[in-house]
């Protein structure tokens, strides 16, 4: 601090929010643009009016048409055509468009019910409740199920909204290494051994909290292994399935489908409706005894307002296609589509010499770029080539590991993916970023 200047309260209160700051700017500039059109498998993007930083858009200048890497569509519900908008503008001319009050007020619909129902038998659970906000349903519902006597176990990666969960409920928490169980297992063992490291006292309640599909890495969580070690160690297992629900799994199920486990040995099943059902809003699934509790404790079940009608059939309506229920095999064509085009679009571009991580079955895809300064530019490069994709830096990743990430959906065809291959090769060789030595140019 200079002297004389005690009082001055910095702009930027440390390196992170520097960096999030600047080098964000630069990159809303090619990518954080407004979308002027459904979220498909195409997007149209506004062009930007003048060459500044930050938000200068003109709201009545020209679109771009793009392919759409960036949104979670994955089995492609996010078009809203068809039955999915017929039922959901039905249901606005029935209820409304908001509830405009609490579940557990005045909120709770008929909808909302048989919402719960279905996706209690989606998910093979016994009962299920629904909240308005995926964030929520984490960052509400976590504090309600362990407090200051309790440890948490999280996985190093874990999303934002989770953590902030776990944060606001006092417990004791521990990461673990990212998918590694022989940490995961040295660290429930310690917890369990020593108790609370203040006051010696064991914790009332251990729980496990992890993803299905890591939606930065792509990887798939070890879920065999850790319900043997939660069973080991009479721990409780959270699992989020934000990315997994809907494209993962021969029959759409997430990730205990695809590991063919039995759901009920998941504590409490989390997920999120704004990916592959092209709606919004979260739910937890579980015992009856669990999803009572939660109704009854939930501070997003009792102070937040109720999900609108037209996101509840939005999700009703796709969850019975995936489900085969309309009987048009429309669900299990796309489950195999997401599969095949994320298989394809992976293959190829590893061919090409590019570092992919993930799992070969997950459709979030990060592209390794490493550097910061190659961050935008990757971004802008594929613009121009009419492709939107999502990049990523720092604080998302660690600040050497930026990133670009292609969201697969059902909805793209052969010819999509191929000129997305095609404009991810030539701006590889624009910027080097072709590392692989084992499938690169010159291996
Ligand atoms: N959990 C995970 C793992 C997520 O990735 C996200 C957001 N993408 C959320 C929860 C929050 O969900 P929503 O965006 O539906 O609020």
């Amino acid at each position: 601090k200079e002297k004389g200047n005690e009082g001055f309260v910095p702009l930027y209160s440390s390196w992170e929010d520097f960096y999030t700051r600047n080098v964000y700017i630069r990159i809303r500039d090619c990518w954080n643009r407004p979308i002027c059109s459904v979220p498909g498998e195409r997007i149209k993007l506004l062009e930007r009016s003048t060459p500044s930083f930050g938000w200068a858009f003109s709201m009545t200048g020209n679109t771009i048409e793009c392919i759409n890497m960036g949104s979670y569509n994955y089995l492609g519900f996010a078009e809203c055509f068809g039955p999915c908008a017929d039922n959901s503008i039905a249901a606005i001319d029935k209820y409304g468009v908001a509830g405009c009050s609490a579940r557990e007020d005045v909120g709770t619909t008929a909808m909302h019910l048989e919402l719960e129902e279905l996706v209690a038998r989606f998910v093979g659970c016994e009962a299920a409740v629904t909240f308005g906000m995926g964030f929520a349903t984490n960052s509400a519902n976590i504090p309600a199920l362990v407090d200051r006597h309790c440890a948490v176990l999280s996985d190093s990666l874990n999303h934002c909204s989770l953590i902030t969960g776990v944060r606001l409920s006092g417990a004791f928490v521990k990461t673990f290494k990212h998918n590694d169980m022989k940490d995961l297992e040295d660290k429930l063992k310690e917890l369990v051994i020593a108790g609370h490291p203040r006051t010696r006292r064991p914790f009332q309640k251990i729980l496990i909290i992890v993803e299905g599909v890591y939606s930065m890495e792509g990887s798939i969580c070890k879920l065999p292994e850790i319900i043997a070690l939660k069973k080991k160690y009479k721990a409780y297992l959270f699992l989020d399935e934000a990315h997994s629900i809907g494209a993962l799994g021969p029959r759409g199920r997430g990730v205990v489908d695809f590991f063919g486990l039995n759901p009920r040995d998941v504590d409490i099943m989390m997920g999120t409706f704004t990916k592959s059902f092209g709606s919004a809003g979260g739910y937890i699934a579980g015992s009856r005894e669990l999803i009572t509790f939660l109704k009854h404790t939930s501070g997003g079940m009792i102070y937040s307002a109720a999900m609108p009608s037209a996101v509840a059939q939005q999700i009703l309506t796709s969850m019975r296609i995936i489900m085969g229920e309309d009987g048009t095999g429309e669900g299990m064509r796309r489950i195999r589509q997401l599969a095949e085009n994320t298989r394809y679009f992976r293959a190829e571009l590893k061919k090409r010499g590019f570092i992919i991580y993930g799992h070969k079955d997950s459709p979030v895809v990060p592209l390794l770029l490493f550097y910061p300064t190659k961050i935008a530019t990757f971004g802008r490069f594929m613009l121009q080539r009419g492709i939107a994709v999502v990049v990523v830096g720092f604080p998302a990743t660690p600040v050497k590991l930026g990133r670009a990430r292609f969201c697969l959906s059902a909805a793209h065809t052969k010819e999509m993916l191929d000129r997305v291959i095609q404009a991810t090769d030539e701006v590889g060789d624009i910027l080097n970023i072709k590392y692989s030595r084992k499938h690169g140019p010159n291996a």
